[in-house]
């Protein structure tokens, strides 16, 4: 759709005024002062008020179009930041023995679940403060993100598992069941708007509904699948990521290898989880995340009204315009009016108090 322009001065429109039934640009509103604090926006050609002219976030720009974004999120400054504070604690916890490195990865994917989440705001910020309770919020994403990657292969492993209980001895067999790949790409398919539904809030059953996730999914539509085959893509220099840190572990140095294993060990799930929270900011609409009207957004944001409002508003104008009316007719009857008369304060009765 072409934006819509104003006629006088042929500009972007991003407002209309509903009693010229015009678009109106920068230059044909003005900002006109009621009160001290309130301010209103008129048309410059009639006086009347103005109605800023919105659309859908998907239409300022699509979800294809942020992603680049989200590649170089880790880097800006709030994700630095966020990998710093990260790496630290997980190295620290990874010295604890016992249980520290599954509170570090529980840890881990709450972090990401609160980056999916303040991205579907719309905040380019790192968000810790949702991090108070340990269970609910740091233990259950944790369960979460582990079913979600459990997801991808467990319907293909146990499928092979039960028919295919040789495989290690005859591969082949197993390699050229198409059940095998069709669970697969199902899991492959299905795992991320589980993941997507979770980190957003919804429940360990939501996430184990087919109905709720398939739908979900479905009503994403074009967009999901793009968000399946980025993610996908992503696998590759994750895995590249993780070899590197091994390799980096191999250092006969403490503490640092370690830390800066944690480090780069950020980049790829900070990046796929500012993509998941840009599809949710982009479409959540579709899926009941947040209210509609939240996605819709000014035509020119930021953009203030430059024109000068007419000298009286169009009610005064026509108010002053000569009419004529006929003459009145002479009245039948002369009316009496009582005059007011002054009371004697002295004949008035005593003022009763209770
Ligand atoms: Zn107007
Ligand atoms: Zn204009």
């Amino acid at each position: 759709m072409l934006p819509p322009k104003c006629k006088p001065h042929q500009q972007r429109a991003g407002w209309h005024c509903a009693s010229c039934n015009a678009p109106r640009c920068p230059d044909c509103v003005a900002t006109k002062h009621v009160t001290y604090s309130t301010t209103m926006e008129v048309c410059t050609q009639c006086g009347e008020l103005v109605t800023p002219l919105t659309q859908h976030r998907a239409d300022q720009r699509s979800f294809a179009a942020r992603i680049p974004g989200a590649l170089g999120w880790p880097l800006s400054k709030q994700g630095l930041v966020a990998i710093a504070g990260v790496a630290l604690v997980r190295t620290v916890l990874s010295y604890l023995p016992g249980l520290g490195w599954g509170l570090s990865a529980c840890l881990f994917a709450a972090v990401c679940f609160g980056l999916v989440r303040s991205t579907a705001r719309g905040s380019d910020d790192f968000e810790t403060s949702d991090l108070s309770d340990v269970f609910t919020d740091v233990l259950v994403p944790g369960i979460k993100a582990l079913v979600g990657t459990v997801l991808v292969w467990l319907p293909a492993a146990l499928w092979l598992g039960t028919r295919h209980p040789g495989a290690a001895q005859n591969p082949l067999a197993a390699v050229t069941d198409p059940v095998v790949w069709l669970l697969l790409v199902g899991g492959v398919l299905y795992a991320p708007m589980a993941v997507l539904s979770g980190a957003a809030g919804s429940s360990l059953f939501a996430m184990l509904s087919p109905l709720h996730v398939v739908r979900n999914a479905l009503k994403l539509g074009q967009a999901y699948g793009l968000l399946v085959v980025v993610l996908g893509v992503l696998f590759f220099p994750w895995l590249v990521v993780l070899a590197l840190g091994t390799m980096l572990n191999l250092l006969p140095v403490p503490f640092l290898p370690r830390l800066l294993d944690h480090a780069v060990a950020c980049y790829v799930p900070f990046v796929a989880s500012r993509i998941m929270g840009l599809l949710l900011y982009t479409h959540g609409d579709r899926v009941e995340y947040g209210l509609e009207r939240d996605y819709q957004v000014a035509l020119l944001p930021g953009v203030p009204p430059r024109g000068v409002a007419p000298e009286a508003p169009a009610e005064q104008k026509r108010s002053r315009a000569p009419i004529e009316l006929p003459p009145e007719p002479e009245p039948l009857i002369e009316a009496t009016v009582e005059k007011p008369r002054e009371l004697d304060p002295d004949t008035l009765p005593p003022l009763k108090v209770e």
